[in-house]
């Protein structure tokens, strides 16, 4: 399924076409306004613009928050190391996931319950349904800090910005499938021990 995914991303980046980020209705209308002396709708398209371009990070800055603010309060305060080495948010040793992160074909084989404690790593039906919003916003903070840097640094045609963004999307698929998990389940699983 994975193989099928890439193939339609790598397609779809050399068909792509260049398109302006707002429709051609949507900017007469606006310029009309504003050179009609009203610049309250221009300033509201503008503010939504905005708007969706913060958002991701806010929900970064808001999980690092909380996350910063548990790994304080945990007495170890290992929670920062054994996170990062996806370990249970139980015992601190078993592994989350059944192969380590170099086994790249097996990135999303997770334990079903810990092999040391036993605890589930599905506190709940459907629990990572959640975790689409961290790597969501992985993949958006990704997508505009790469852009960012190729506008600045090398301002390439279009196509590069198009390629470079689903190839680094692909090669961050495990990171950011795995991290969005592991925080999640940190985060909100209720599985520390106290
Ligand atoms: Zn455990």
């Amino acid at each position: 399924m994975l193989k099928k995914q890439i193939i339609t991303a790598v397609t779809l980046v050399f068909v792509s076409l260049s398109a302006n980020a707002q429709c051609a209705m949507c900017r007469a209308a606006l310029e009309n306004n504003v050179s009609n002396g009203n610049i309250g709708i221009a300033a509201g398209i503008n503010f939504g613009i905005l708007y969706l371009f913060v958002a991701p990070y806010a929900v970064i800055a808001i999980i690092a928050f909380f996350w910063y603010r548990a790994s304080k309060t945990n007495s170890k305060n290992e929670l920062l190391k054994r996170s990062m080495a996806s370990k249970c948010p139980r015992c601190k040793k078993g592994d989350i996931f059944h192969y380590p992160l170099t086994r790249i074909s097996k990135f999303s084989e997770m334990n079903s319950h810990c092999p040391q404690c036993q605890v589930s790593f599905t506190p709940e039906p459907g629990f990572y349904f959640g975790a689409l919003f961290i790597s969501y916003a992985f993949n958006v903070a990704i997508m505009v800090t790469i852009s960012i840097l190729l506008y600045f640094f090398i301002h390439p045609p279009d196509w590069v910005y198009g390629a470079s963004l689903v190839t680094v999307s692909i090669i961050f698929i495990p990171f950011s499938f795995r991290y969005s998990r592991i925080l999640f389940l940190y985060g909100f699983g209720g599985l520390q021990s106290r």
